[in-house]
């Protein structure tokens, strides 16, 4: 039987994984899941395993809240132990985070074939973290999953089509689970008779550049304040952000709620009006569920999102916030184009991963 380490530790990849977890377990192909501890909070963790019933990880590093070069270290070491003892036949890490990097650090130094879900993306703004991990774990990776053509493309410029590295479009597999999980979301969720508003708009703020620059943050906060005097704003606060907001004074008008299971999420943006995010995830989960996207960044990876006039990038400028959504009041688009799949990423790469040498 084929033996395959799942590395996961953040929000986004718990909805990921969960999507190739289940085509394993179809498959016959044991997998063990290491978690590395990076969101650790129930509402951002176990809420997930749960719902989307992920295989309780097999490992749990605990490893969160340092800096990114002793938290990449601390689980290079932890996961580099755990391979060693389980010897697996793949390894598989998805998108971005600081556990994806040091999954793919361990396991290529290790010489077992690393397999990266949601290969290719680029911002080209290398003060992200996410851009710089991204970049190093499709370079040491043996089989890149593209999500996208942009994907491949970005790829392909970088020279990768002379390395001996498979790429393989299948599809995004957060398109896979937004379809799986739609049904289950209708018939567990309670979250709109929660929040009780027949108009809202949907919003998400976590990212570092937001997060981190008090101006950033000050200027977000002022233009969704603006919009929520006309639509109710709802917000599922990210740990860190709420900190933020309560250590620099800032003080919202709009809604704030607790970080949502993905059940709720799913239901929050089959509702909304619209919805303004710096999330990777959300900004394509918005056109999942026919919504116009509002961006709360300079860049996006999701660039087919913006060229099809889905999506908006007005970076922290409240001015241009506003007038996005002011656009978007009167836009209706056709969101029934294919961009990310019909839902069959996971059963492609599962299967591949299954005829792995
Ligand atoms: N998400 C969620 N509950 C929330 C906020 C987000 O389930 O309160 C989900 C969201 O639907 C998406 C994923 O988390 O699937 C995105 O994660 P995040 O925004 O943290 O990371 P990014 O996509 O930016 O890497």
């Amino acid at each position: 039987m084929k033996k395959i380490i799942t590395i996961v530790g953040a929000r986004p990849q718990f909805i990921k994984a969960a999507t190739l977890s289940r085509q394993f377990l179809l498959l016959g192909i044991e997998e063990l899941i290491i978690h590395t501890g990076q969101h650790f909070d129930a509402n951002m963790s176990d809420v997930f395993f749960e719902e989307m019933e992920i295989p309780k990880p097999a490992y749990q590093l605990d490893i969160h809240g340092l800096t990114h070069g002793a938290m990449t270290g601390r689980m290079l070491e932890g996961i580099e132990a755990i391979l060693l003892k389980e010897k697996p036949d793949g390894v598989l890490v998805y998108g971005d985070t600081n556990s994806t990097l040091a999954g793919a650090l361990a396991a290529s130094k290790l010489h077992i074939p690393l397999i990266h879900v949601e290969a290719g993306l680029r911002s080209y703004n290398m003060k992200m973290p996410e851009e710089i991990n991204r970049i190093l774990t499709d370079r040491i990776s043996n089989i890149l999953f593209c999500p996208t053509e942009t994907a491949v493309n970005n790829l392909k410029r970088e020279g990768f089509e002379n390395m001996s590295i498979q790429i393989i479009k299948n599809g995004d597999v957060m398109q896979d689970a937004a379809i799986y999980y739609a049904a289950k979301a209708e018939l567990k969720s309670n979250i709109l008779s929660k929040i009780n508003l027949p108009k809202f708009v949907l919003g998400t703020i976590h990212r570092q550049e937001n997060t981190d620059s008090p101006e950033n943050l000050k200027n977000i906060v002022k233009g969704l304040n603006d919009i929520n005097r006309q639509t109710p704003v709802v917000v599922p606060i990210h740990p860190r952000t709420r900190n933020i907001l309560a250590q620099q004074n800032i003080v919202p008008e709009f809604k704030l709620i607790d970080p949502v299971g993905y059940f709720d999420m799913i239901m929050l943006l089959k509702s909304c009006e619209l919805v303004i995010t710096d999330s990777g995830g959300v900004q394509k989960e918005a056109f999942f569920f026919g919504k116009h996207c509002i961006t709360l960044r300079e860049q996006t990876e999701w660039v087919e999102l913006v060229e099809k006039g889905f999506n908006i990038l007005v970076g922290s400028d409240s001015g241009k916030l506003k007038t996005a959504f002011d656009f978007f009041k009167t836009k209706t688009s056709d969101f029934s184009i294919d961009l990310y799949g019909k839902g069959q990423a996971a059963e492609r790469a599962a299967q591949i991963i299954f005829n792995l040498n």
